[in-house]
């Protein structure tokens, strides 16, 4: 007679996606954050090279903003701290990192370095009155597409 099989309780096994809390049920490899998150990637069908650099993110910060280190809400999207996708590079799905909806809308189309630079310089400005001499972001004007053959060219 084969010897019973013991099923792990889900408590038992850690989740895969932040190596943190216990998975949620015993059908789930993650936890209950983690499980949303996975969702929410798969919806909007990230490459697998962007999820597993959320998780990489994840396993090693835990769920807090990538800009601002607050901590992340998973549950009210409407929350200015509602986890969000921000693409590293504007319109480039490959690398993603979580972000409040708040400093994601700030980010907009700016690449990371850009972004720091607008804030330090619009803070400077709020602080010190110093001039602020912001360019213009190189993903800025990826929404406006060029037109072709017009008149104008
Ligand atoms: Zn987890």
């Amino acid at each position: 007679m084969p010897k019973p099989s013991k099923i792990p309780l889900a408590k038992d096994k850690t989740c895969e996606g932040c190596h943190r809390r216990p998975r949620w049920s015993i059908k789930s490899k993650y936890c209950q954050k983690c499980s949303k998150s996975y969702q929410r990637m798969r919806n909007k069908g990230y490459p697998p090279e962007a999820v597993q650099g959320f998780w990489d993110y994840i396993d090693k910060y835990d769920y807090v903003c990538a800009y601002t280190q607050m901590a992340l809400d998973l549950d009210d999207p409407k929350s200015s701290r509602y986890m969000v996708f921000d693409h590293v590079v504007p319109g480039d799905p490959r690398k993603i990192v979580p972000c409040t909806a708040l400093a994601n809308t700030m980010k907009t189309d700016m690449l990371v370095d850009e972004f720091k630079d607008a804030v330090c310089q619009i803070a400077d400005h709020f602080r010190l009155g110093k001039p602020v001499n912001i360019k213009d972001p190189v993903h800025w004007y990826r929404l406006f597409p060029k037109k072709t053959g017009s008149s104008d060219d």
